[in-house]
């Protein structure tokens, strides 16, 4: 169960870090990095087995630069370790919480937490939405997937504080339209895909009025286009966060939008190249996460595989939290061509615009499962254009654009009548199945 208190007294600690000079942030960070070290280093098993493969000791881990002596940790490395090897010896496993990631690069990942890390990340979840303007009284809804119902929003909910009304994504769009039209909230969050239907959904049936103050995107990178398309229907502020369970959110923009607020003390984030140095301000890199809250499992220059840029500009709303820029998209999310060539998972956004305002497209996905050839799943929307000439302009229109030839790229075209969820229960429209996911660093 959370405890109010305890998490009152954190948000009211991290509102006022957001305003902390760089220096002092800094020794902040490595304060509580050489806490996490230490407990992973003496308490974790596949942690303290990593350090000793690699000579290194808590002692040569002091400052944010001393995270590169430390091999880059994927998903892949701890999903087939046991969770005795994972968690640490100082705490009860019993009494953790266990949580799942949503799988959306692979198979779902159960991790553990203590109560007061959780109440640590709800702090630091919420410190974002106070500063975009959310109240403790607004009503909050969320489209999510059903996982990530909250079970310890009850007490919230008696109190009535920060309380957040949970809709499934699984939900058809003309119920979910129907529910959040009905719950009439002041912010609606949610995945971003689903937010982008639900919007489509208000405009196709024009029945409902939803009209909130705030929404809040996550999870699904939708372009800039779609983002301005879901504030212009609801006719409210649209605020991008980023983010992964395990760490939780991480990164969020503000209402000046001139980049993402990292978290930064909550968790260290690291842009890095192939050989996992860190990228100059204004350069991509992958990100590494090494989270300052985790002891009872920690996270160490831990890679989900998202992609992003430091930025060294201060952002205009005086708050000093540093600012990133994300490239939009996962690892999953880039095709590669056979010449090399990366795509976001934009280059595919704009492509089919052209055939989604001609109103012939209704929605699509590109799946990559091998080289030199992609598939296209389509749903139309104007059945009087046959689907055969429609396929042979799509495949022109993109053989133009990405100035490819037949012999260098197979595109195969498959007409169906609904595109579904994907496993994670989102909406990629761009997803990578290569066996080796392409190096985007
Ligand atoms: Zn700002």
């Amino acid at each position: 169960m959370p405890n109010l208190l305890r998490i009152t007294y954190y948000i009211a600690a991290a509102l006022k870090r957001v305003h902390w000079k760089k220096e002092k942030l800094r020794k902040y960070q490595e304060k509580r990095l050489r806490f996490v070290i230490r407990n992973a280093y003496e308490t974790v098993p596949f942690y303290r087995e990593l350090f000793k493969r690699n000579g290194i000791t808590p002692n040569d881990i002091k400052r944010i630069e001393d995270l590169e002596k430390i091999p880059v940790v994927k998903k892949e490395d701890l999903k087939y370790e046991t969770p005795l090897r994972l968690v640490s010896a100082r705490f009860d496993f019993n009494k953790l919480k266990k949580l799942r990631t949503s799988g959306s690069t692979g198979e779902p990942f159960e991790f553990y937490i203590s109560g007061t890390e959780d109440d640590w990340r709800k702090a630091i979840y919420l410190r974002a939405n106070i500063s975009c303007g959310q109240r403790p009284r607004d009503r909050w809804v969320v489209l999510t997937a059903p996982h990530h119902f909250y079970d310890t929003t009850s007490i919230q909910k008696k109190v009535g504080i920060f309380s957040q009304t949970c809709i499934s994504i699984f939900t058809k769009p003309e119920e979910q339209a129907e529910l959040v039209s009905k719950a009439n909230p002041d912010i609606l969050d949610g995945y971003s895909g689903s937010l982008f239907l639900l919007a489509k959904e208000v405009v196709e049936t024009g029945s409902r009025m939803i009209r909130p103050k705030i929404i809040f995107g996550t999870a699904d990178s939708v372009d800039s286009s779609s983002r301005r398309y879901i504030e212009e229907i609801f006719q409210a502020p649209f605020y991008d966060q980023l983010g992964c369970a395990e760490v939780d959110r991480t990164a969020w923009q503000c209402p000046e939008k001139a980049g993402y607020h990292m978290d930064a003390d909550s968790v260290i984030i690291q842009f890095v190249d192939k050989d996992g140095k860190e990228v100059s301000d204004g350069e991509r890199g992958e990100i590494i996460y090494t989270s300052l809250f985790n002891y009872a499992q920690p996270f160490i220059r831990y890679s989900i595989g998202d992609v992003g840029v430091p930025l060294s500009e201060d952002c205009s709303c005086n708050r000093r939290l540093p600012l990133m820029k994300i490239i939009e998209g996962r690892k999953d999310s880039f095709l590669v061509l056979p010449n090399g060539r990366l795509l976001s998972p934009m280059t595919f956004w704009t492509i089919m615009r052209y055939f989604e305002q001609a109103n012939e497209i209704d929605r699509f996905r590109v799946i990559q499962k091998k080289w030199a050839s992609i598939e296209i799943y389509v749903k139309t929307k104007d059945t009087s254009v046959s689907n055969e000439r429609l396929e042979k302009r799509l495949v022109q229109h993109i053989r133009k654009c990405l100035q490819v030839d037949e012999a260098s790229l197979d595109i195969v075209v498959k007409f169906v009548k609904e595109i579904p969820m994907d496993k994670t229960g989102r909406l990629r429209s761009v997803i990578c199945e290569l066996p080796e996911l392409p190096n985007i660093t």
